[in-house]
């Protein structure tokens, strides 16, 4: 089950993702941080790792192979600050013909895929300059698995290829061995009074108390 976690000072507490129109989301664009611990499969793709060292700024993104990934999907950068041994998985959430919320801020369209990127990118650099090893789980504005032609109908994608795509960022942390998984979203909400963070984890893992956690310190 995912549990939220959220500051009540801004947030009623809830369980749903949002349900309500676009045309309606005028609100303040909530960060919803679904945060877990990806504990993995044992690593499969380590040796596929590009050198992690204290230069390592300048290396190129490397794609994980693994398959079915989309262009410039489940991406791995390396640490550019003094290594610190860990890999953070993180997933800016929808992209490409998926915008997620599509609101309005001052009168100009905001697409939440855009959002989750800028926030994804900046976040994966500060996480390296500490020294973490980061695997992003989309670079560009595109879908993590490659999409065919039977994936898209009016240009919207299916319901299974959005779930395919889903299965394929978590595909993406665990082949890589991370030790945490944050999925960035800005949700939104019919009522312009609600705002602030929330954030959800899994609380039916074995690691529960650890996903508990890191969804507090991430609020
Ligand atoms: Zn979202």
């Amino acid at each position: 089950m995912t549990r939220p976690i959220a500051k009540p000072a801004n947030v009623k507490a809830r369980t749903r993702r949002r349900q309500v129109s676009p045309s309606l989301l005028r609100a303040a664009l909530v960060l919803a941080l679904a945060a877990s611990c990806a504990f993995a499969v044992p690593v499969v793709l380590g040796a596929l790792r590009p050198a992690q060292s204290a230069d390592g700024a300048g290396l190129p993104p490397v794609q994980v192979a693994l398959s079915g990934l989309a262009a410039g999907a489940c991406m791995s950068l390396s640490p550019s600050g003094s290594n610190a041994g860990k890999t953070v998985f993180i997933d800016p959430g929808h992209g490409g013909m998926d915008p997620g919320v599509v609101g309005t801020v001052g009168g100009r369209q905001v697409l939440e895929k855009e959002v989750t990127l800028g926030v994804g990118t900046r976040l994966a650099e500060l996480l390296r300059a500490d020294g973490y090893r980061v695997v992003l789980s989309r670079m560009a504005d595109s879908s993590v698995t490659k999409l065919s032609a039977t994936d898209s109908v009016a240009g919207a994608m299916t319901a299974s290829a959005v779930h395919r795509d889903l299965v394929t960022r978590t595909l993406c942390a665990n082949s890589v061995d991370a030790s945490v998984l944050v999925s960035l979203h800005f949700d939104a909400f019919d009522d312009p009074a609600v705002g602030g963070t929330e954030t959800f984890y899994d609380a039916a893992r074995k690691f529960a108390a650890e996903n508990k956690r890191l969804a507090v310190d991430l609020q």
